[in-house]
């Protein structure tokens, strides 16, 4: 079975593009809808593996797509790959709040958006199984049994610190805007400061000892996990 894509783009030379990029290496295959209102059409009875989708689009914008998808159970865990123009840095934030996986800034290489379709694709739940530890060069996280080691010495976290380390682990390599990191630890929208996440995620850092590194801020987007490739404690950081 093809992995099934789908994308939402109005330009039609991008469209194809991304379409024959997408399906050079012979494991997945591209639809092409050109209109907001076809791509929730499309998407509702029959959802694909993932969506790349535009933001300025005729009918329904990528925003409102994006919200719609995220709103029924159906659509709620579809992968969505955003496409922003450069610079529009406030269209980067309201993607990823809305539930955006990922962003692509326009012009983009098709390279870089293969890969980044491929990480979103590995980043799926596989079931319900529950998950295996996550361990880095410094960090064992076992979220089943609520324990976190680092450097093999046990992390007293509270609950909300769980929660986020939880949160930013399973979304690793990923962006994660703080409004999204609101609604998923705290279950709320709005009545909790947002900068009283920057205020836990300094904790966390700091209880993580050497773990902290991993937790990545990026200026104006959000918070980031990120596994650090062969990183055996002893070299310069
Ligand atoms: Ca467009």
């Amino acid at each position: 079975m093809p992995i099934r894509i789908l994308v939402v783009e109005d330009e039609a030379d991008i469209a194809r593009l991304i379409k024959r990029t997408l399906e050079r290496a012979g494991d997945m295959r591209v639809d092409i809808v050109d209109r907001g209102d076809d791509a929730l059409d499309a998407v509702l009875p029959n959802p694909p593996d993932l969506i790349v989708l535009d933001i300025n689009l005729p009918a329904v914008n990528g925003f409102e797509i994006c919200r719609l998808l995220r709103a029924k159970p159906v659509t709620a865990s579809v992968p969505v790959i955003m496409l922003t123009a450069r610079g529009a840095e406030s269209d980067r934030v309201s993607g990823l709040d809305l539930g955006a996986d990922d962003y692509i800034t326009k012009p983009f290489s098709v390279r870089e958006l293969a890969a980044r379709v491929r990480a979103v694709l590995r980043r799926r739940p596989a079931g319900a199984v529950s998950p295996a530890p996550y361990r880095s060069a410094h960090l064992v996280a076992d979220f089943d049994a609520v324990a976190v080691t680092v450097d093999g010495t046990p992390v007293r976290l509270t609950r909300t610190e769980f929660e986020l380390l939880r949160c930013l682990v399973e979304s690793r390599n990923r962006v994660l805007s703080r409004g999204r990191l609101l609604e998923r630890v705290w279950g709320q929208d709005g009545t909790t400061a947002t900068r009283s996440i920057d205020v836990h995620i300094a904790r966390l850092r700091s209880k993580l000892c050497a773990a902290g590194d991993q937790i990545e801020t990026l200026v104006g987007l959000g918070y980031r996990f990120v596994d650090l490739p062969g990183t055996d404690g002893d070299g310069p950081a």
